[in-house]
């Protein structure tokens, strides 16, 4: 058994080489892989500002990175943060003090890109804009405390994505941009 283990880790020279090309060669192939697997899509809706068009954004997203493969864990987090963010521009950026009562006219722009294995969704509003950001983004702060709001919209957004920036000015408006990483490159590689 002993001289055994000597023989297998004793390679000869020739052998050696042709192991060293082999592995260089997977290596190359791993990357064309990789390379072939990234992708590069974009897409943008407008909605109107009411209630019912929060799962509508929801499940559209869902659906513009089903070709990634993402886990139902991905799928789940991108949803909530989503859905937050939606929730936020119709309830906090239009509401009803600031765009007057009635009907609402006002739009919800979502912006979703795919590079490579990165998610990135903007959710935009024209509504009355954050006038301190860092404190909106603290957890259980809520300016809506009677609508029985809990104050933990940002802090889910920031827990369930990769990178969350807000981009707000009073009376102009918020941008909420959020970033995951999919695990799509290593689900390929294990297929493989
Ligand atoms: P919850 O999300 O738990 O129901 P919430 O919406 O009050 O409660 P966050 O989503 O964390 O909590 O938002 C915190 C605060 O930031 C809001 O109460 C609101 O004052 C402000 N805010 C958030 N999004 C917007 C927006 N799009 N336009 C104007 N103000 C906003
Ligand atoms: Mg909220």
């Amino acid at each position: 058994m002993a001289e055994f283990k000597e023989s297998y880790h004793k390679i000869p020279d020739g052998k050696e080489k042709v192991i060293k090309r082999m592995m260089e060669t997977e290596q190359k192939i791993n990357h064309e892989i990789k390379k072939a697997s990234l992708m590069k899509n974009e897409m943008r809706i407008s909605f109107d500002a009411i209630s019912v068009n929060e799962a509508f954004a929801r499940v559209a997203v869902a659906a513009f990175v089903a070709p990634l493969n993402p886990t139902m864990e991905e799928i789940s987090d991108i949803k909530t943060a989503v859905s937050e963010a939606v929730t936020n521009a119709i309830i906090h950026g239009y509401d009803e003090e600031y765009s007057g009562k009635g009907e609402k006219k006002e739009q919800v722009y979502l912006h979703c890109k795919i590079l490579d294995d990165v998610l990135e969704v903007e959710v935009q509003d024209q509504g009355k804009g954050i006038e301190d950001i860092d404190q909106a983004m603290e957890p259980l702060f809520t300016t809506k405390p009677e609508m029985d709001r809990s104050g933990m919209g940002f802090a889910f957004m920031e827990a369930f994505m990769d990178d969350l920036e807000v981009i707000s000015e009073p009376f102009c408006g918020t941008l909420v941009r959020m970033k995951k990483k999919l695990g799509t490159i290593s689900w390929i590689k294990q297929e493989d």
